[in-house]
């Protein structure tokens, strides 16, 4: 699995729809101070479902969406698509070439896709677990991670090794199955209380 292409439109400085194309190797990306590098890094973690503003150098999640120039209008949506080859099977979908596209309005309404098919975010973050790629992977290594990486405590190393090792998918399910085991045992003592009541 790969990083194809990325598509950006109206995200930050990327007014007009924008489409890179990765080769095979390494990509360098260069140009003047302020040119919107980092933007295009920032495009791929918003993609992948980050949900702090703050980490993406805004305040507000709006502040993605073009802003205008002295030239040019505001936008009012911002839209970014990854495209990635999927010919290993890496990613758990029965498909070669795997989309995902993130788009948000000025109305604060956001939307998700897989493959162009309406999905959750959810659905992203499952599709990319234990792949190294999501959010919080470690394909991604910002200015800091490194330093951060070494002097973190040890529980948040083994976070790097659970993703590499492909058991982060695992361990989230046992949360969210141990979730409704304790919402069920909360309403059997609830049905046994009436049952109590009713005797
Ligand atoms: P440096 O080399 O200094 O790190 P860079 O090439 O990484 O710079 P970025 O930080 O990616 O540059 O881009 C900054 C530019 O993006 C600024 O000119 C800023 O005005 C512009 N920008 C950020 N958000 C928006 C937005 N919502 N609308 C329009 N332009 C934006």
């Amino acid at each position: 699995m790969y990083l194809k292409r990325l598509e950006i439109q109206g995200f930050k400085s990327f007014a007009d729809k924008v489409a890179i194309e990765f080769q095979g190797g390494i990509t360098g990306v260069v140009g003047p101070n302020g040119s919107g590098k980092s933007n295009i890094s920032d495009a791929i973690r918003w993609v992948l479902g980050e949900q702090s503003a703050k980490s993406l150098r805004g305040s507000k999640m709006e502040d993605v969406i073009f802003s205008g120039t002295s030239k040019r209008r505001p936008l009012g949506f911002a839209e970014v698509t990854l495209v990635f080859d999927n010919k290993d099977g890496k990613l758990p979908i029965d498909y070669s070439e795997v989309s995902i596209t993130r788009r948000l309005f000025r109305s604060g309404e956001s939307e998700y896709y897989i493959n162009k098919t309406s999905c959750r975010l959810k659905d992203i973050r499952e599709l990319f677990m234990d792949t190294g790629v999501g959010k919080e992977g470690y394909s991604i290594i910002g200015q800091g991670r490194i330093d951060e990486i070494l002097s973190s405590k040890s529980e948040d190393r083994r976070s790097i090794f659970e993703e590499a090792a492909g058991i982060v998918k695992y361990k989230t399910r046992k949360i969210e199955a141990e979730k409704k085991l304790d919402k069920t045992k909360e309403n059997l003592v609830r049905i046994e209380d009436i049952i109590g009541e009713l005797e």
